[in-house]
């Protein structure tokens, strides 16, 4: 990746609902589950149970729509006493399928930001899930010939930023990320020094919070949407050439 003359080389985004909407097949996925389950449990005590499930399935599963049918399927004969009649599960099966072929929806000006950025900066896209559910994803997008890399990667820590930073060649203090989550995209982005968006999805599953914000000498930002992005990375570009 050819670096930019000005003070950020690279700009790079996260996917799932910072790009494109993601969560809401979750909860919609969810909500069906429960109807089909309500002859055997309680709403909450069937979200307990399948948040329970899935952070147990992690480690086996990774992250991804197929991990997540695993899960509501084992949660479902789990919370149903094995009751639960095989056309169900055949239910949740399909629904899990229909996740997968969504329709690849773009957030607000999504488009419009990375054709901007994309003429000043290459662009990389880092993103976390099913591997082939991800390119599909990223093909139906429209965008992928506006990267220069895409990183579909297992966990997004702060060795995977590492590698990425070094694989284009630039420099933590260089290198900006755009993301909705604070876990994902932005505390470990800070913390091997790059520069981070922070893009709310309005979707938040649960909550987050960036652990010690005065500590990072104007290397967090947070946006309200991803129209403002151009503008912001402009800033940290002329910030950084004046120092
Ligand atoms: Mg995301």
């Amino acid at each position: 990746v050819q670096g930019s003359p000005r003070g950020v080389d690279v700009v790079a985004f996260d996917g799932d609902d910072t790009l494109w909407h993601s969560e809401h097949l979750f909860t919609e996925a969810q909500a069906r589950m429960a109807e089909l389950l309500a002859p055997y449990v309680e709403r909450d005590e069937l979200e307990a149970r399948l948040r329970e499930t899935e952070r147990a399935n992690l480690p086996l599963f990774g992250f991804g729509v197929k991990g997540f049918t695993l899960s509501l399927i084992e949660a479902a004969i789990d919370l149903s006493g094995g009751a639960i009649p095989a056309r169900d599960i055949g239910e949740l099966v399909a629904l899990g399928k229909s996740m997968l072929d969504h329709p690849v929806e773009l957030l607000d000006g999504a488009a419009e930001a990375v054709e901007a950025l994309a003429d000043h900066h290459p662009l990389v896209l880092v993103t976390k899930g099913d591997l082939v559910h991800q390119e599909s994803k990223i093909a139906r997008s429209g965008l992928a010939a506006r990267f220069a890399r895409i990183e579909i990667v297992t966990n997004k820590d702060a060795a995977t930023y590492r590698r990425i930073i070094a694989a284009t060649g630039t420099s933590p203090e260089r290198f900006v990320m755009v993301g909705n989550s604070l876990k994902s995209e932005i505390e470990p982005v800070l913390a091997v020094g790059g520069h981070a968006i922070h893009v709310p999805y309005e979707h938040v599953s649960h909550h987050e919070h960036v652990a010690d914000l005065t500590a990072l000498q104007g290397r967090y930002h947070e946006v309200a949407s991803l129209r403002e992005v151009p503008a912001v990375v402009a800033q940290i570009a002329a910030r950084s050439i004046d120092r």
